[in-house]
Order: C-alpha cells, then structure tokens, then sequence
C-alpha cells in the first residue's frame, strides 16, 4: 500500500481495495488497518435497491461494509471521550445521551485537526456550545460517509484510502474543508458577538465623527468616523502610557487616544464596489488597535497584517483558550478577509451609500 500524499483528483490514486481478508478500512481517515484485531468496529448498510418498478420487484438489500479505527483516529475517539464523557459536562446536556455527546465531540476534534486548529479548542469548558457549529462538518469528513447512503460512484467494494484523507479535496471551494472554513467562521463570529460589553466608564473617549481640527481628508479618501477603522469600537479609553490624563483638555484627551490612520478597505475584505471606486479610507485608531497596528506595520497605514494582529490581540485578552496557537498573518483559516472584514470595510460602504453607519458598542461587534 502507498503510504505517499496525492493531491489529484484522479481517484485510483485516492483509493484502493483492502487486502488481506481480515483488513478494515478506518471509518474516519480511511486507511487500511490491515490487522485489526479487537479494536472496535462498525457496520453500516447501504440502502436497499429496488430491481425494477412493479410492485412485487425484488428489493436488494444493500452492500455492508465494517469499519474500524487506526491508531491516529482511535486516539482522537479516546481524547473525544474524555472531554465529553464525564457526567456534568456540557456535552452531555447538549447531545442529550452520552453516545451522542461521544460522537458530537469526536467530529469536532476532527473538525479543528482538519482546519489546523489546536484541539485545545475542544477542551474549553462550553466548546460544546461554541464549537456546536463544527459537529455536521466534522462528522461529513468520515470515509465511511463515502459507502452512506449508497457507495460513491468509483469507490471499490472494500475501499479504503491510500494516504490519511486521500478522500478530501482540500482545495475544492465546494467541498468539505470550504464547508469547514466557513463553519469556523462563523463560529469565531459568535464568539466576538457573545462579549460582554465593555463597562463604558467616565474615562472613555468616544470616537472623532469629523476630521477637522484632527487632520486633513487625504485626497480620494472617503472619511470612516465613528468607530476604531480595524475594531469599530465607538470610545475608548486613552492608553495606560498617558498619565493623569484625566487632567487633560478635551482635544488632548482625544489626541492622546484616537490616532488617525488610512487603509484600504479593499484589502480588509471590501466590497467589490469599493474595490472598483479605487478609494481609500481615512479615521482613527483605538489604543489596542493602534498598538497592534504598530506591531505589524507603521501603524498608520493599516493593512491586513494590522487587521489580523488587532483581532487576534483582542481574541487573546478576551478569550485566550479560544486563540491558543491562533497563527496572524493571512495564514490562519480563522483569518479571512471576507469573512473578519475591518469595521472601515463598512463604514466606508455605508458613507458610499450616503448613509452614516455609528461606531460598536464593544470591539468587533460589527462581525456578528
Ligand atoms: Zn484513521
Ligand atoms: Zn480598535
């Protein structure tokens, strides 16, 4: 058996035939185990044929086909056990029974493997709320999917994957890993939305909603006010950097808090229309937005690198068991221009559209 990655679509190269009578294919991932021995094993059964119209045609039943698990994906199923087989967790009142918690946990462990995500995630104490989201997902990556209902077109009898995975096309936009991807996306946008909101306190500063007295409009720059250009935050309060500035003038506060800055928005996940207007987008920084922004970049052009390092900043003070490993940068899935756009994106469509869009309540609410 070829134990080499192939990336082709051709199938022959994606599957095979088992060999050895007592030989399973793994349920998951799909290569053979070629001595399974007493680890456990399902069977499923295709659904049944009808031979013809009339009323008496024979009905066929359908093939059956067992499955095991390899070493890798028994070790996932035991981890999922652990997580959610004790009585109090959440899976359990979320599944309803402890097979199905067993089950929703074990998808979703596969799910986070899949998306290059630390299955650390799965661990938090309401991932099976958070992550709920990854469960159809997850469970639609098992080879065994490919013999349900019926066995796919060119798949043999007793199939099984050349390499783990063999059977998913990662880069297919309509295939599993795409459904994934998005299904993390929005994941991630639930858990920006469920925030608490910021206690607001006398110290915040809200937003400049008018660039003058702050800094001229550059030229072919639509103004975003209101909000922080990356998060959309609406006030914040002025960095721990600046000492006694309680004591400061209004404009000073406001100087000391509010950085301006340009993007563009076509590169923080525009609008197809913003990207053919060619404009770029003028306003302000928050404190952590700018610091971020500043890691990055010079922190007064922001681009997506700056968008990525805010969010991910922000992720990591608020929710840091979420973010663990979280990699910035364009590289992450959780990190995708059309799916985290800058609150700037929207502002400056909306300024487009004539109409005034305010500033978030808390950071990032703006991707619910
Ligand atoms: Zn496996
Ligand atoms: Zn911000």
């Amino acid at each position: 058996m070829s134990t080499t990655t192939d990336t082709t679509t051709d199938a022959s190269t994606r599957w095979t035939v088992l060999d050895g009578p007592d030989a399973l294919a793994c349920g998951w991932c799909g290569i053979a185990v070629p001595e399974p021995g007493e680890r456990p094993a399902w069977t499923i059964e295709e659904a049944p044929t009808i031979a013809g119209f009339r009323e008496d045609s024979p009905v066929r039943a359908g093939a059956r086909h067992t499955f095991t698990r390899c070493d890798q994906c028994a070790q996932r199923r035991a981890e999922a056990g652990a997580i959610s087989q004790p009585e109090a967790s959440r899976w359990h009142r979320r599944y309803g029974s402890s097979a199905a918690a067993f089950d929703a946990a074990e998808a979703v462990l596969a799910a986070l493997d899949m998306l290059g995500r630390p299955r650390a995630e799965a661990h938090a104490p309401d991932a099976a709320v958070t992550l709920a989201g990854l469960v159809a997902g997850g469970t639609a990556l098992r080879w065994s999917g490919w013999f349900m209902p019926r066995r796919a077109a060119g798949v043999p009898l007793r199939g099984a994957t050349t390499a783990p995975w063999a059977h998913i096309e990662r880069e297919d936009p309509d295939g599993a890993v795409a459904a994934l991807r998005d299904a993390y996306g929005a994941v991630l946008r639930r858990r920006v939305a469920a925030r608490v909101p910021a206690s607001t306190t006398h110290a915040a500063v809200p937003a400049p909603v008018t660039l003058a007295g702050h800094w001229a409009l550059p030229d072919r720059h639509l103004a975003a006010l209101g909000g922080c250009l990356l998060c959309g935050v609406a006030s914040a309060v002025p960095p721990a950097s600046v000492p006694g500035h309680r004591l400061l003038t209004p404009a000073a506060r406001l100087a000391a808090t509010w950085h301006p800055a340009t993007c563009n928005p076509q590169s923080l996940g525009g609008h197809r229309s913003l990207r053919t207007s060619g404009r770029r987008a003028a306003g302000f920084l928050c404190p952590p937005c700018h610091d971020a922004a500043a890691r990055v970049g010079d922190g007064d052009t922001v681009d997506a690198a700056a968008r990525d390092a805010a969010l991910a900043a922000w992720l990591r003070e608020h929710q840091p068991e979420d973010v663990a490993g979280l990699r910035v940068g364009g590289t992450d899935p959780a990190f995708d221009q059309r799916r985290t756009p800058a609150w700037a994106v929207l502002a400056t469509w909306d300024t487009l559209r004539g109409v005034t869009r305010h500033g978030n309540v808390t950071p990032w609410a703006h991707l619910r």
